[in-house]
């Protein structure tokens, strides 16, 4: 045994955008012992649960849970609502949305894709010129990726209701809130969202397991016509179960983490302060990262400022410069978990995820880690990022 190699002491650091950190107090909600799961205990612990993810996600529409992580609402969405052959029209703008059309292509419906730069995201006129051009009303959905977790971009799913409604184009809208949702404001309702997906591990700040839809009247209607295949995700199945949702025993142990990560959002600090902390920590990782970028060193990958996500930034690394040697370098020595790149960004990028339990502490420590990690790899760029975080955060 090489007595010289040594783990990292000190607690983790997680910065990856997901699974996020889990407060302690839902740590301890969750080692709730086992219960039963139609008696009135834990039905009244379930409701208030419904109850809050709606509120959070601002929609009165019904919500089915799956237990699966979030590709099992990614694809409940797409068995319960089409047929096969059926057209879905998505914007490429990344490694999460071509990966939920590569999903739709393996179950035997058709995609219509609109590759964009994914630096900068979708122009919403290549959107509405695909609506406008499909006269014979094909595209029976737009499936759009509210943040995409790969490349650290929003798109704002208003902007696709309105080029729904501009060009009386009647798809429907379903959006991926899957790493949005409880860090970026979403509005299901007010954006007439059709069918939402959303999974537990990521702003809800649980454990990975738990996942969920939520089906607007005009995606009710579209699944009774609906002819794929399906059992265990079919929501109809569903809806004469007890618990209207859920096929099997509930992961009860989630809904108690669920109650009390619910009751951090929403009441001990409210959805609007969840929203602004999320902006500002962004913000001033951003202000590190565009410091660093001096020199000719790493950058931040997207380069539409309307379009920062407030949960994740990915980092491009200079031309010839592995990333993964830094994110190595980060955990191996220094017990912080960064992102990797995905997809055409492996090795290229690096991902520092800021969404769910997390305060300037913790994003100084691990804004001084990346630092570091460039450092001892000889990464050029220009030292005192950290500074220019913390400039903001003293001044914001
Ligand atoms: C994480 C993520 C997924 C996949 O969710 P899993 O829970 O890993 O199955 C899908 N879409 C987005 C935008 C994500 O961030």
């Amino acid at each position: 045994m090489n007595e010289s190699v040594q783990k990292p002491r000190g607690r983790l650091f997680f910065a990856n955008p997901g699974p996020s950190n889990i407060p302690d107090s839902v740590l301890h909600a969750v080692s709730h012992v086992s219960v039963d799961w139609y008696p009135a205990e834990f039905m009244a612990v379930y409701h208030e649960c419904m109850a809050g993810l709606k509120r959070v996600i601002k929609t009165q529409n019904d919500l089915v849970f799956h237990t699966g992580s979030g590709h099992a609402a990614w694809e409940a969405a797409l068995v319960n609502l089409f047929s096969p052959g059926d057209l879905l029209l998505y914007p490429q703008t990344g490694n999460f949305s071509d990966r939920w059309g590569q999903m739709a292509r393996d179950l035997g419906l058709r995609t219509q894709v609109l590759e964009c730069d994914w630096r900068r995201g979708v122009e919403m006129t290549a959107v509405r010129a695909a609506l406008v051009a499909d006269k014979a009303r094909e595209i029976k959905a737009v499936c759009v990726t509210h943040n995409e977790t790969s490349t650290g971009m929003v798109l704002n799913p208003a902007d696709f209701r309105a080029a729904l409604d501009a060009t009386g184009h009647p798809a429907l809208l379903l959006v991926d809130t899957i790493s949005s949702l409880g860090s970026i404001d979403f509005r299901c309702d007010e954006w007439r969202v059709d069918c939402a997906v959303g999974g537990s591990q990521k702003g809800l700040m649980l454990p990975t397991g738990l996942s969920f839809n939520t089906i607007s009247e005009k995606a009710w209607a579209a699944s009774k016509q609906s002819t794929m295949r399906k059992s265990y995700f079919s929501w109809a199945n569903m809806m004469k179960l007890p618990h209207k949702s859920f096929m099997g025993t509930p992961p009860t142990s989630l809904f108690y983490g669920m109650k009390e990560s619910l009751r951090l959002l929403l009441e001990d600090e409210g959805l609007d302060n969840v929203f602004a902390r999320h902006t500002r920590l962004a913000e001033a990782v951003r202000r590190a990262v565009n410091h660093w970028s001096g020199n000719g060193g790493p950058q931040l990958y997207c380069t539409n400022p309307a379009r920062y996500s407030d949960s994740v930034t990915t980092i491009l690394m200079p031309e010839g410069f592995d990333a993964n040697a830094v994110r190595n370098t980060a955990l191996d020595r220094f017990n912080v978990s960064l992102g990797g790149g995905l997809a055409r960004l492996a090795g290229k990028a690096f991902r520092i995820g800021h969404l769910g339990d997390l305060n300037e502490p913790m994003i100084l420590g691990t804004l001084g880690v990346v630092e570091l990690a460039l450092k001892i790899n000889h990464v050029p760029h220009t030292p005192g990022g950290v500074d220019a975080a913390i400039d903001y955060l003293a001044n914001d």
